[in-house]
């Protein structure tokens, strides 16, 4: 794959397998992830569920949270990434508000396992009856 001739350069030839390295590793990492992400549906078809509704009760019990819908938590190279609405109280200031996201995404990440989290993405929303 690399060509050693005469005139290349013999750092980019080095560059070059640094990258290859890089790429080799990034596919056996992917790869071991699925083959995670596989095992994981075979022995547990309800995880989905099951990590949803862990992630709504952590995310309720943290202070100022109001209300939590549209969880969503997705799972790809045995990360898990999540979405999620929050209701705050609409009198926070959108520092706050950011403040008790913040708290939402730390408290999501110990809940599922803080190295097995790539995400947590949260839309916070002032609380006003709404379906
Ligand atoms: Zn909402």
């Amino acid at each position: 794959m690399l060509s050693r001739n005469s005139s290349a350069d013999p750092r980019e030839a080095e560059v070059r397998e640094a990258l290859m390295a890089i790429c080799i590793n990034t596919a056996v990492w992917t790869a071991k992830g699925r083959v995670r992400d596989r095992e994981e549906r075979h022995a547990r078809p309800n995880l989905k569920k099951e990590l949803v509704r862990i992630v709504e009760r952590v995310a309720l019990s943290v202070d100022s949270v109001e209300e939590v819908h549209d969880v969503k938590v997705r799972s790809y190279g045995g990360m898990y990434y999540v979405d999620m609405k929050i209701h705050v109280d609409p009198d926070l200031s959108v520092e706050e508000a950011h403040r008790v996201a913040e708290r939402v995404e730390e408290t999501v990440k110990k809940a599922l396992g803080s190295g097995r989290v790539v995400e947590v993405l949260i839309h916070y929303e002032p609380t006003t009856p709404h379906n």
